[in-house]
């Protein structure tokens, strides 16, 4: 189940005279039966040393120096072993003043490496020269007992990297594992420290919490140890005043849609989560910038820009994913208030499909109305002369949440 470029990478290093070992995820899911994700490689050769191996080689990361071989889409990441820092020693790990690891780009042997892992269960190596699994921490141990444990003290390890906690919430949902007690009491305390992590890294961590099929159980352990709020500062807010479940039900069923689309092997995008977390935020802001004499449209934008804004001071979402945010919350009215012009209109959006999806959740949340959402629903199964009909059964001047004139007759009689 080692996939033919890892081994390629694992072999040339050893042909070479290094040690090649597989580490990690990689050997960690091979001995539970699973199918690795991605493979990474830990040898005693140094980044340079990589290089001059590989053609296919690029040489990443500054906190973390590590080369990455590539073939074709598939990446094999391959470290250096570390060692662990020396105070007396000019070449040590550069730390904050939290304790918070900087640069860790001194390099060791294999029993240096091991103690800079996170988990017991990610410290194991499969040693190519003799296919003998080597565990220092007792990884195999944990493993067969479905035990989650940090390497050494969960207190200064999660200060020297506090994205340790966010990983701790991943594996434990992912492999069904039980957090040990002590690496989940800290957290806490401890999960304030995520502010002082560069926003891009909490995106490229945050999407691998919402994207690895896990999503909605990974939302509420964050949320049960307290770290949620320093990733979604705005949904925690919106989720302690919440009312008839929302916004509750509405985030719950985009967790549990993009679970499903990934079980199903279909694409997922974060632009649609983003919609979903914040949609609350966004509303209450729309809402009062209106109440505040502001035009509809204006209020709408407005309101988009200031809490999309907020978000991404914490977590770096690209401007791509956001602008498709934004465009799913710009055409909710224009789904509702419907005119044949306007539902013409709509429909040609290339937007539409994320829109209609979004609708659709609201709708199944209790936050919009239903009668929309199956009217669209019908207008993109019927055929073109059904969707003449349908677009001419529209009332030019319907009521919000009136697509259909005999409603409106109802109302008016
Ligand atoms: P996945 O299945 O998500 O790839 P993984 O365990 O392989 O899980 P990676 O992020 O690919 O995780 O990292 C590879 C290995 O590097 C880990 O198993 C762990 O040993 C080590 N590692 C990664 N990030 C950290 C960290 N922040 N602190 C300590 N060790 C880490
Ligand atoms: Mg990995």
């Amino acid at each position: 189940m080692i996939s033919p470029s890892a081994l390629k990478v694992l072999y040339r290093l050893d042909g070479a005279g290094f040690r090649a070992c597989l580490v990690g995820g990689g050997v960690r899911d091979l001995l539970l039966g699973r199918e690795p994700k991605d493979f990474d490689v830990a040898t005693d050769a140094s980044p340079d040393q990589v290089r001059e191996l590989f053609r296919n080689c690029r040489l990443i990361g500054r906190r973390f120096r590590l080369a990455h071989v590539r073939f074709g889409p598939e990446i094999i990441e391959v470290a250096t072993f570390r060692a662990a820092h020396d105070d007396d020693d000019g070449d040590h790990a550069e730390m904050s003043d939290e304790g918070r690891i900087l640069r860790d780009n001194v390099y060791g042997n294999i029993e240096d490496d091991v103690w800079r892992r996170d988990f017991t269960v990610n410290g194991l190596y499969y040693d190519i020269h003799d296919f003998s699994v080597i565990d220092y921490v007792g990884g195999v141990e944990d493993l067969e007992k479905g035990v989650l444990r940090i390497i050494g003290d969960p207190d200064q390890r999660y200060r020297e990297d506090p994205v340790r906690m966010l990983r701790a919430i991943r594996f434990a949902v992912k492999l069904g594992f039980n957090l040990d007690p002590s690496c989940a009491r800290p957290l806490p305390q401890l999960a304030s420290l995520l502010d002082a992590i560069s926003p891009a890294r909490l995106f490229d961590e945050s999407l691998k919490l919402v994207h690895g099929g896990y999503a909605l159980q990974t939302f509420e352990a964050l949320r049960h140890h307290h770290l949620f709020e320093h990733l979604f500062p705005l949904t925690e807010i919106a989720l302690s005043h919440e009312h008839d479940g929302f916004p509750a039900t509405l985030i719950g069923r985009a967790l549990d849609n993009t679970d499903q689309r990934i079980a199903d092997g279909k694409s997922v995008t974060p632009a649609f989560l983003l919609a979903a977390l914040l949609w609350d935020a966004f509303e209450e802001r729309r809402r009062q910038l209106e109440a505040d004499g502001m035009q509809p449209m204006d209020a709408l934008g407005l309101a988009a820009d200031q809490v999309i804004a907020k978000q991404v001071a914490r977590l770096a979402v690209p401007r791509r994913f956001t602008q498709v945010t934004r465009d799913i919350w710009a055409m909710q009215p224009r789904l509702v208030d419907l005119s044949p012009k306007r539902a013409r209109r709509a429909f040609e959006n290339p937007r539409f499909r994320a829109a209609y999806d979004f609708l659709k959740l609201r709708a199944e949340a209790g936050d919009a109305e239903a009668d929309c959402a199956h009217w669209w629903t019908d207008f993109q199964d019927a055929s073109d002369a059904e969707r003449e009909e349908m677009l001419n059964g529209l009332d030019e001047r319907a009521a919000p949440g009136a697509p259909k004139r005999r409603r409106r007759r109802k109302r008016r009689a």
